[in-house]
């Protein structure tokens, strides 16, 4: 990611991440970025992994 990242980057950064990688949640401030686009939220491998735990 770069140094200063426009919202777009941080967005694709953190789309890219949370599908691939399941280390931790997406920052709620990233997913408001999501929400106040109307763009739908990217699902989060970290979330998927929880649930799988519970189950
Ligand atoms: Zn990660």
């Amino acid at each position: 990611m770069p140094k200063n990242p426009t919202p777009e980057q941080r967005m694709a950064w953190h789309a890219g991440h949370a599908a691939n990688c399941p280390c931790r949640v997406m920052p709620a401030g990233v997913i408001r970025m999501f929400v106040e686009r109307g763009l739908p939220v990217p699902d989060q491998l970290a979330l998927q992994a929880a649930a799988d735990k519970k189950s």
